[in-house]
């Protein structure tokens, strides 16, 4: 059967375990129970919000097994998983013992499309560290701008399993993959995939970074038309000379530099594609101009070639690409202008919850007031600081790990200036923005990003974003 074939399942009597209630295994619950499966779920939790879930499921006549997540019940002949459940828990080295095949969410919609009757729409893959939502969303951008019909799904917004099972027919779907995703989605074949970028990050869930790696290079596996990886990147290209693809499929990679053959890249402030050109030896086609990238900042130039070259694999039409980058305006708290008070911008990438994040976040400034600090989970931050140095005017640290930024301050940046904040309470960044303004210069960018995650100080990395610009606005307020 060709890989983008839809495969039929008999789901009549069959015995699916789902684990765990959520955002994922409800929907996965229904759908199986609707196509005739007996359907249990287990889930670890039995709070009043599970028992309420569960309820509504009983009384579909679905089985549902609350505060034990852990054992596989005996008739299971298929388990069907959230995507966050680690590999080595016990229901899982259960069903391995028993010989029975685990799927996530992911790989249940790629089974289920096409099985109500409404077109199969093939898939453009995004997966890496970093980025992934930016360039999902900006390869819908383009589809759109192509006249396609599609959506921007996976882990953010609407999910696969909506996607696939809701009324809306696609005609190409530009989905976003998590590494976890992967894991759990042994027959996925995307028409096309990229991987943006591999640094360390989950390692506690996938053991070690070739396990997570392994799980990212599962993209590549069956695509049809392109492997599309980052140049600048080589542990992403050695993914694609592993992948098992299809007979015709191209590895096409992207990079901030010239382009070579079969590359897309930038000549003179212009996005090029030299890989999808009737003479890649002698033709390069434009795409669209640096400036039509928001911001057009080098990583997020990364991101729209990529999604250029998945759409150009897709038979999208330049112009239509250059359209798509022009609407698109990416998403809240990723370099995220605020202000400009005096001469000095205030951007934030409350996003960067993580090193790889932050380093391309540095990148894009000359000179940089950086607040960073929170939850480090167990990152260590040399590297960053040896490669920001020569740009940060000073640093402002707070959060719970803030210590472990300072120390590589001292080790490698000792001339920078650092106000060290020993507060974890909300109210820190108000005071953290005070800060930064004493120490920024006219021309210079006072810079949140963190390399942390938040949740020490705030809910969410959404919040910690919204108490930095609220603060920003309050002082352009009071400068006004
Ligand atoms: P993801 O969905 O992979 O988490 P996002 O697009 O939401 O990615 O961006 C997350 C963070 O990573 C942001 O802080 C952003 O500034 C940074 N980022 C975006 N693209 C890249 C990239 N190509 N390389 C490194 N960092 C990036």
């Amino acid at each position: 059967m060709g890989s983008q074939e839809v495969s039929t399942v008999d789901w009549q009597g069959k015995h699916v375990t789902v684990a765990g209630l959520g955002v994922s295994g409800i929907p996965a619950a229904r759908a199986l129970h609707e196509r005739g499966a007996l359907v249990t779920v287990v889930n670890d939790g039995d709070d009043e919000r599970a028992r309420a879930q569960a309820a509504e499921l009983e009384a579909l006549g679905i089985t549902v097994r609350l505060g034990d997540g852990a054992t596989l019940p005996p008739s299971t002949e298929l388990v069907v998983t959230a995507p966050g459940w680690q590999p080595d828990k016990p229901l899982f080295l259960a069903a391995a013992e028993a010989g029975v095949p685990v799927w996530g969410d992911v790989e249940l919609a790629w089974r289920l499309r096409g099985d109500n009757g409404k077109k199969a729409a093939p898939w453009l893959a995004v997966t890496g560290t970093n980025g992934k939502t930016t360039t999902v969303r900006m390869l819908a951008s383009i589809l759109e701008a192509a006249g396609l019909r599609t959506a921007a799904v996976g882990n953010i917004g609407v999910s696969l399993l909506d996607a696939v099972l809701g009324e809306t027919e696609y005609d190409v779907l530009a989905v976003e993959l998590s590494s976890y995703q992967l894991h759990w989605a042994p027959s996925l074949r995307a028409h096309s995939a990229a991987v943006l970028n591999l640094a360390p990050d989950h390692l506690d869930w996938h053991g070690s970074m070739e396990a997570y790696a392994a799980d990212k290079g599962r993209v590549y596996e069956g695509n049809t038309v392109a492997c599309v990886y980052n140049v600048a990147d080589p542990a992403t290209e050695d993914l694609v000379r592993e992948a098992d693809v299809e007979e015709g499929c191209r590895a096409i990679g992207f990079t901030l530099g010239a382009p070579g053959p079969s590359q897309l890249g930038v000549v003179d402030g212009i996005l090029v594609d030299r890989a999808f050109v009737a003479n890649r030896q002698k033709q390069a086609q434009e795409l669209a101009e640096v400036t039509d990238v928001d911001p057009p900042a080098p990583h997020n130039i990364a991101n729209a070639l990529a999604a250029a070259a998945l759409a150009r694999a897709f038979g999208v039409e330049p112009a239509a690409v250059r359209d798509g980058l022009r609407a698109f305006r990416p998403d809240a708290h990723r370099i995220e202008h605020v202000a400009d008070i005096g001469e000095v911008a205030y951007v934030d990438d409350s996003k960067a919850t993580n090193t790889h994040a932050t380093e391309a976040s540095l990148a894009s400034y000359d000179s940089i007031v950086w607040i960073a600090g929170g939850l480090a989970k167990g990152a260590t931050f040399d590297e960053l600081v040896i490669g920001a140095a020569k740009r940060l005017r000073g640093v402002v640290l707070m959060g719970a790990d803030r210590a472990l930024i300072h120390e590589a301050l001292t080790r490698h940046a000792p001339e920078v200036p650092v106000v060290d904040l020993d507060r974890t309470d909300t109210g820190a960044m108000s005071e953290a923005v005070a800060r930064a303004a004493e120490l920024a210069r006219p021309g210079d960018t006072v810079l949140l990003a963190p390399a942390c995650a938040s949740m020490d100080m705030f809910t969410n990395y959404n919040k910690r974003g919204e108490a930095f610009a609220d603060a920003v606005r309050a002082r352009a307020d009071e400068s006004a």
